[in-house]
């Protein structure tokens, strides 16, 4: 059996994931993440995106939003907005979410209503890529 660490992924919603895992790879502000156990500590932001996770010798794909990583001792937990599994996603409400977000980056010359819209566009991009399977 492959080296295992404890990972937890948390939303405000739900345990999204609560078990062992073999490795995970997410994107943070700095970049692409992979992490093994027996990692160094780590805490970093993450950025909303595709995340990959290796469970009993599987790959999963999922999308998360953004949140904070920490990783110490063996145990590597995420706190994040919203996660979604593939088959959990609903691809009509992620392509109106799109939509919406596309015609308010259109309108507006506000800047945080452009950078709320922009992190929202970016949120229903990453569930329309992992509902159709794209691979991070
Ligand atoms: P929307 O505008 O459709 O609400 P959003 O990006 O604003 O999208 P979030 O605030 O990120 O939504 O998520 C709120 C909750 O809804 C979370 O529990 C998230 O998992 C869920 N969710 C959002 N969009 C989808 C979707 N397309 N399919 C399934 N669950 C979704």
């Amino acid at each position: 059996m492959e080296p295992t660490f404890n990972l937890e992924i948390i939303t405000p919603y739900r345990v999204f994931v609560g078990t062992a895992s073999e490795m995970i790879i997410v994107n943070t502000i700095d970049g692409e993440l992979g992490i093994l156990p027996d990692h160094e500590p780590v805490a970093a932001p993450i950025v909303i995106g595709p995340i990959k996770v290796k469970i009993g010798g599987k790959w999963k794909n999922a999308a998360v939003s953004d949140g904070i990583l920490e990783v110490v001792h063996e145990r590597v937990t995420m706190l994040v907005g919203a996660a979604e599994w593939p088959e959990e996603i609903d691809v009509a409400r992620a392509e109106r979410s799109r939509a919406r977000a596309l015609e308010r980056l259109k309108d507006t010359t506000v800047v945080w209503e452009a950078h709320r819209a922009k992190a929202a566009l970016l949120r229903a991009e990453t569930r329309l890529k992992i509902a159709k399977g794209s691979t991070p």
